[in-house]
């Protein structure tokens, strides 16, 4: 492997198939990552047990996401792509670090509160530990690098304290603080052009979805408000297909549409089209590439599989060293 700057760790959820949301907000950086770093990307399906109600869909989710993930240009022959759960030892780590962690600085955490006040029916302790899960993931695998948006520093900061905390009380420095890697996750609003795109809300365009679908998502989209007949001139600084236009139509277009949309040259429907059209051309390679591996569902497994037996081998070593610095007998 080439010289790479560091290692980058980051989960996301088994969500299954994709949208525009998670492509902008995550998978379009880390296939951009994957350039500069030794990339270690997981779904973490421990992590999910802590809010859902149901595990039957859980297997097919993992596999839709991998495959998305592997067809957006994630490349299994450099980076490591695996499920958390095939690597047991996460929880191993969890229990120890769970010893170093008051229980009060959990409790304290805005995530959790907010994660409590959305299921008081459910308020388990999973959810509490959950950072501690979260740092075990990062530091089992000795990742020195986190890109993380604004919402997410509380838990690297607190990843942070927890090595301190486990290397003071067992005087050891095997454990490494992970840097921050600030990184911008634009919040990518659904069709409905007021809430951050997401399947439960189901106003999403899948990455997946055929050409025809997504020009119907597309023709759904709210815009500006305001714009209520066809000769109103309307405002694209407060529509979302204007601020999508801007990532995959061309300057040119971009330029037109935000002239012709004030003097109400261009109308809404026409607007959309354009749009549809950048966006299915966009996501063409794509979908070829998702239909070719998807041919042969086997592959992804095989992906994965690879990425559990190079994350173990790292996992291993770590909880070797961690148990020695325990001095666990
Ligand atoms: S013309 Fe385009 S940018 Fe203007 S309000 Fe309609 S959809 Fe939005």
């Amino acid at each position: 492997m080439p010289h790479k700057k560091g290692r980058v760790f980051s989960g996301a959820r088994p969500t299954g198939r994709q949208h525009l949301g998670n492509y902008l907000g995550a998978i379009k950086n880390y296939v951009a990552l994957q350039d500069e770093y030794e990339c270690v990307y997981c779904i973490v399906d421990l992590h999910a047990l802590t809010t859902v109600d149901t595990t039957e869909n859980l297997r097919q989710n993992t596999y839709e996401m991998a495959l998305d993930w592997l067809a957006a240009g994630i490349r299994a022959e450099d980076s490591i792509i695996f499920v958390q759960s095939h690597v047991p030892q996460v929880a191993e780590l969890h229990l120890f670090l769970s010893m170093v962690t008051p229980l009060g600085k959990l409790t304290d955490l805005p995530t959790f509160k907010e994660k409590a006040r959305q299921q008081p029916h459910n308020v388990n302790y999973g959810l509490v530990g959950y950072p501690v899960l979260m740092a075990a993931d990062i530091l089992l695998y000795k990742a020195d690098t986190v890109p993380v948006g604004i919402d997410q520093e509380p838990h690297i900061e607190f990843a942070r304290e927890v090595v301190r905390s486990f290397n003071f009380r067992y005087k050891t420095n095997v454990l490494v603080e992970p840097q921050m890697k600030a990184t911008e996750f634009p919040k990518v609003l659904g069709i409905d052009g007021q809430q951050k795109m997401s399947k439960s809300l189901n106003n999403h365009i899948e990455l997946a979805a055929t050409e025809a679908e997504t020009t119907q998502r597309v023709m759904q989209m709210v815009t500006d408000p305001q714009r209520q007949r066809r000769s109103d001139p309307g405002n694209p600084e407060v529509c979302n297909v204007f601020s999508l236009h801007k990532v995959f139509s061309s300057p040119d277009e971009v330029a037109m549409v935000n002239i012709e949309c004030r003097r109400a040259g261009i109308g809404c429907v026409q607007c959309k089209q354009l749009f549809a059209r950048n966006l299915n051309a966009h996501l063409a390679p794509f979908r070829q590439r998702r239909a070719e591996i998807g041919r042969d569902p086997q592959q992804v497994w095989d992906v994965l599989d690879q990425g559990r037996q190079r994350a173990a081998a790292i996992a291993e070593q770590t909880i070797a060293e961690v148990k020695a610095a325990i001095a666990l007998p």
